[in-house]
Order: C-alpha cells, then sequence, then structure tokens
C-alpha cells in the first residue's frame, strides 16, 4: 500500500476533492469547478491538472499515490463505465479509463450516494463495521449497500437506489423517476414538505406549522420537537414509512447499522429513534438489532469513500 490517495466527488456545480493518507488521514481538501458546457468534456482533464497541481504543491512523487477514487451523480458499473450522468452532461463512457489515461494512476469509479455509504463505513458512522447500509434524505433519498465491505453497485450501477423502492401502491403523483408510489416521494426533504401541506389542508386544527412560509422539513422536526400534534403525527408517518422500508432491506442486506445522512438527518435522534421503533416492529428477527445513527462526515463522506475505493 503506498501513502496517498485521492478522492474526487463531482457533482454538477463543483468537484470536491480531497488528498488522503491511505490510514484515512485527510490531508488536504478543496474544490474546484464543474465545467458541464460541451458535454463535460473538460471536467476529467480539470480533475487530472488539480491532482498533478496538489501534488507538486505538496512534494509528493506519483509513485507514492495509490490512486484516484471518483464519485459520480448517475449509475456507473463496477469497471467505471457511467451511464448518462444528466447533471454533467455525459452520455455512455468509461470514466475510469479515461481519467486513468490523463492522470496515470489507477483510477475507481462509484455513484456519490454508494462512495458516500463507503465514506461513512471507513471513518464515519459507520467505522469498524463491514455491513453498512446508507440512507441519505436529502432533496431525494439517495442510499449505498455495503455488504463485507464491499459497496453493492449492481448489474446496472442502480445498485443503492432505495429511494425509488415503491412504497405505496395507490400513489397519483409521480416522483422524478416517473414511477408512483416512491420512498423519495415520502421521505426526502421535499417529500416530508408535501405531506405536511397535504396534511395540513385536510385538517383544520391549530398547528406551528402553519407559521412558515415556506414550509421546510427542518421547521417540521423542530415543530414536533415543541411538541405540534400534528408534526408530531406526520413525523411518526414519514419514520413509519422509512422504517418499515429499511425492514425490506434489512431482509436483503441485513447490515449491522443503518446510516441516515442527508439535511433531513440533522434533525438528529428524533428520526433514528422513530424509524428504529417502526424498523423493530417490521423486521425479520434475525435482523432486528441493527442500529439507526446520524451519519457523521457531513458533505465530505463522498471524498472519503472515493478515496477508499481503491485501497484495495
Ligand atoms: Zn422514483
Amino acid at each position: 500500500m503506498k501513502n496517498y490517495g485521492f478522492g474526487v466527488d463531482i457533482g454538477g456545480t463543483t468537484c470536491k476533492m480531497g488528498l488522503f493518507k491511505t490510514d484515512g488521514t485527510l490531508v488536504d481538501k478543496w474544490e474546484i469547478p464543474t465545467r458541464t458546457e460541451n458535454g463535460g468534456e473538460n471536467i476529467l482533464p480539470d480533475v487530472a491538472a488539480a491532482i498533478d497541481a496538489k501534488l507538486s504543491e505538496k512534494n509528493i512523487a506519483k509513485d507514492d499515490v495509490q490512486g484516484v477514487g471518483v464519485g459520480v451523480p448517475g449509475p456507473v458499473k463496477s469497471d467505471g463505465t457511467v451511464n448518462e450522468c444528466v447533471n454533467l452532461g455525459w452520455g455512455v463512457f468509461n470514466v475510469a479509463k479515461k481519467l486513468g489515461s490523463i492522470v496515470n494512476l489507477p483510477v475507481k469509479v462509484g455513484n456519490d450516494a454508494n462512495v458516500a455509504a463507503l465514506g461513512e463505513m471507513w471513518m464515519g458512522a459507520g467505522k469498524g463495521r463491514k455491513n453498512v447500509v446508507m440512507v441519505t434524505l436529502g432533496t431525494g433519498v439517495g442510499g449505498g449497500i455495503i455488504c463485507d465491505g464491499k459497496m453493492i453497485a449492481g448489474a446496472n450501477g442502480a445498485g443503492g437506489e432505495i429511494g425509488h423502492m415503491t412504497v405505496k401502491d395507490d400513489e397519483t403523483v409521480s416522483c422524478n423517476c416517473g414511477k408512483k408510489g416512491c420512498l423519495e416521494q415520502y421521505t426526502s426533504a421535499t417529500g416530508i414538505v408535501r405531506l405536511a401541506k397535504m396534511k395540513l389542508e385536510a385538517k383544520s386544527e391549530a398547528s406551528g406549522m402553519r407559521n412558515f412560509d415556506p414550509l421546510t422539513a427542518k421547521d417540521i422536526f423542530d415543530e414536533a420537537k415543541k411538541g405540534d400534534k400534528l408534526a408530531l403525527e406526520l413525523v411518526e408517518e414519514v419514520c413509519e414509512i422509512l422504517g418499515s422500508a429499511m425492514a425490506s432491506i434489512a431482509c436483503v442486506a441485513d447490515p449491522e447499522v443503518f446510516v441516515i445522512g442527508g439535511g433531513v438527518s440533522k434533525a438528529g435522534t428524533i428520526i433514528t429513534e422513530t424509524t428504529k421503533k417502526y424498523f423493530v416492529k417490521k423486521a425479520f428477527h434475525a435482523c432486528r438489532d441493527a442500529e439507526f445513527v446520524i451519519a457523521t462526515l457531513g458533505n465530505d463522506a463522498g471524498i472519503y469513500g472515493c478515496c477508499q475505493l481503491i485501497l484495495d
């Protein structure tokens, strides 16, 4: 094992970059803009140039670098082939080969939500565990499934897309993916606000949630913590859907720990405790002891996980 590795989390507006020691110490992190014009043709050359510049700045020889791990916002096959990263302007090509040929280092590529799970397993809330499921509750719902220390990318790179598990059969509104009744429609920040608005419209009683415009998921959890009846009801409903979905996932992946991340997770233990309560009701007996914890690496989970990708 060499001494250094890079983690590069490519997003639609910026690429988050991290230089790590291979023991997991973050040496330096910085961002470069993601240039998505012309089919995103500049993105990988920009990343390669930033890596070369950092190596000379820190006086590190390329020989001492294990490789570069890359996270991208879209499906990625285990050989590094992406299948349309709409946010980056990319079509179908092998990112690992392309970047590897420019930067002259071994490259591995994963989906951004999957690598975040790997990051939390390596140095975050799942540290020391090998079977981890991460659920990212943000604008959408992302996920990453780590079994025996390995990320599950699947045949089409869609492994861990738990936000698009169907959890309701009678939904009339469409999810962003085109299906109806996806987990994301109820447990993402946007989904929680949508459910809150429906509840406020259907009921006439007073609620602190009525005082916010725009109403956010954070406001809803804050009101619930203050004891607001409708907000509490909603938190129970959302966590029941989430806990029930996690119980189904446990039957497949059997994780030691569920790590909850994303903006919504800032609500804290109210989410983990309420979700766990419903999880226990629905889970197969052998999986019932799985822990529920809040992610600890925040926006850095991606760069950590990218770097972990190249360690074996
Ligand atoms: Zn969907």
